[in-house]
């Protein structure tokens, strides 16, 4: 049997229905993986050996009997930031101690009721507050990703989602769940040459979802191909009576949309988006990707989103005021670990500056002075102005086009500590994802080429809102086009 741990989603999937390998012998495939590339790469924070032995046993039973779920016997990588029942839940905080919860997430239950396997939790920047897993209290995550300049420089996988990113490139796991409330999902997708897509705001369910800022917060996969996105996507969203902010609308057969082509669909390009300083061959590629698109038959619109120069000031102050808000719980009484000093105030106190690594502190302290007495209407309620003007430009262009086609990040990955002394050029990385999570809006980042470091780039395909269809129509065109089989070598 050839190395079962570098199928796709759907290969795998076909092959455990097919009795071609069993659920056990593909899930011990990937423990061995993980026990060999992990200590050097650090994606998994916690593996679930035996649980998952468990469960590929019971899909292997099921499969045996011509029952399964979609997903039956697939082994998944989960980001720690989804709360599974009993199994240690932190988000890569120090604060949530050993943390196991008594529940499990929607989007993670609606996967094992699909028959999927767990192999473990994977590592993140704390509290989803990154863009290079470098706040992780648990260490980074290292991206299996080179620079061809034979230094052997080591690269952020981007974050916060990292720890997903880097298991699926490496082949840790088969797809892994992810969540995006700036960009999470698709700054480490196009970092590490992965698919990933945040669906429209609402569609998978935040229930058990370690809060970060929650008009923002949505899960989504990272994934090897778009039709494993899609079917990823598929299952993770569903209408959820625990979430009063989830869409109760069906979810639509995305995997079907794939292929579909992009015929007389009309794109957009907004010209906001040529930013200064923005690598050359990132433009190019962003002409490259506008080129594919021409050639399979859509017609290319040059648009304006005007606002766009005020949407990361925004994002900055809209996330922390509300993870000041969520993560006001975190006191050392409920979850996790308590510092216990001298009297309550002080026990609160030395348990959150113990807890709490330094970028999430800075978050925390930047909400709170946004959200306070006499700064509020400058600042959050300014913030909640342009968000509405962004969603507004959105709204604008997407009354004469389909969808619109961005570079997913104005860089490569980059070194560990190359971007970490400073905060505000570690957020200008998230300059082209966070416009579709203050509007709401599908996004997919799909790998389209190396860099003339080597490095993989993304390109962006933002849709209207619910209309993720036309992510994966562009997606599967520029994943068809672009051709991207290259692989990190570790
Ligand atoms: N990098 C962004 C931030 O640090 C986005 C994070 C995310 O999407 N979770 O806030």
């Amino acid at each position: 049997m050839s190395d079962l741990t570098k199928l796709t989603l759907k290969a795998a999937v076909d092959g455990l229905k097919n009795k071609d390998f069993s659920s056990r012998e593909i899930t011990q495939a990937f423990l061995d993986r993980i026990e060999t590339v992990n200590k050097d790469l650090n994606a998994y924070i916690v593996v679930t050996g035996e649980k998952a032995l468990g469960m590929a046993d019971q899909s292997d039973a099921r499969i045996a009997k011509g029952e399964g779920g979609r997903l039956e016997g697939a082994p998944l990588g989960i980001k720690d930031l989804f709360c599974t029942q009993g199994i240690k839940s932190t988000a890569c905080s120090a604060i949530l101690g050993d943390f196991a919860p008594p529940y499990e997430s929607t989007v993670t239950q609606n996967l094992w009721d699909q028959g999927a396997v767990m192999l473990g939790k994977l590592n993140m920047d704390e509290f989803a507050m990154g863009s290079s897993n470098e706040t992780s209290h648990y260490g980074p995550v290292v991206n299996p990703w080179k620079r061809n300049d034979g230094a052997n420089t080591k690269l952020t996988p981007g974050g916060s989602s990292g720890g997903s990113a880097t298991a699926v490139a490496s082949d840790m796991c088969l797809a892994a769940t992810a969540s995006d409330t700036g960009g999470s999902i698709r700054q480490p997708a196009a970092f590490t040459g992965m698919v990933g897509i945040k669906p429209t705001y609402g569609r998978a369910s935040r229930y058990g979802m370690i809060a970060f800022a929650s008009s923002l917060d949505q899960a989504g996969p990272i994934a090897k191909t778009v039709e494993d996105a899609a079917l990823m996507t598929e299952i993770m969203c569903s209408a959820d009576d625990k979430d009063s902010t989830s869409l109760h609308i069906p979810v639509p057969n995305w995997t079907k949309d794939v292929g579909a082509g992009v015929k007389g669909m009309k794109i957009g390009v907004p010209r906001e988006y040529r930013v200064d300083g923005m690598p050359a061959e990132i433009e190019k590629l962003w002409e490259q990707g506008v080129a594919w698109l021409k050639e399979a038959g859509a017609e290319i619109v040059d648009v304006s989103l005007p606002h766009t120069k005020y949407a990361l000031p925004a994002y900055y102050i809209v996330a922390p005021a509300e993870a000041s808000s969520n993560l006001a719980r975190y006191d050392g009484m409920r979850y996790g670990d308590r510092h216990t000093s001298g009297d309550l105030i002080e026990t609160y106190e030395t348990t959150r500056a113990d807890g709490f690594g330094t970028e999430v502190q800075r978050r925390l302290m930047i909400g709170a002075y946004v959200l306070s007495a006499g700064y509020y209407d400058a600042y959050y309620l300014q913030a909640q102005k342009v968000r509405k003007r962004i969603a507004m430009d959105f709204d604008e262009v997407f009354s004469t086009c389909d969808a619109l086609l961005t570079p997913t990040c104005p860089s490569a990955a980059f070194g560990f500590g190359e971007k970490a002394g400073n905060p505000v050029e570690m957020y200008l990385n998230d300059i082209f994802t966070v416009t579709a999570n203050l509007a709401g809006l599908p996004a997919i980042s799909v790998p389209a080429a190396l860099d003339t470091q080597g490095l993989p780039l993304g390109l962006q395909v933002i849709g209207k809102a619910l209309d993720e269809a036309s992510c994966f129509k562009v997606g599967g065109v520029l994943e068809k086009a672009a051709a991207f089989s290259h692989k990190p070598t570790l």
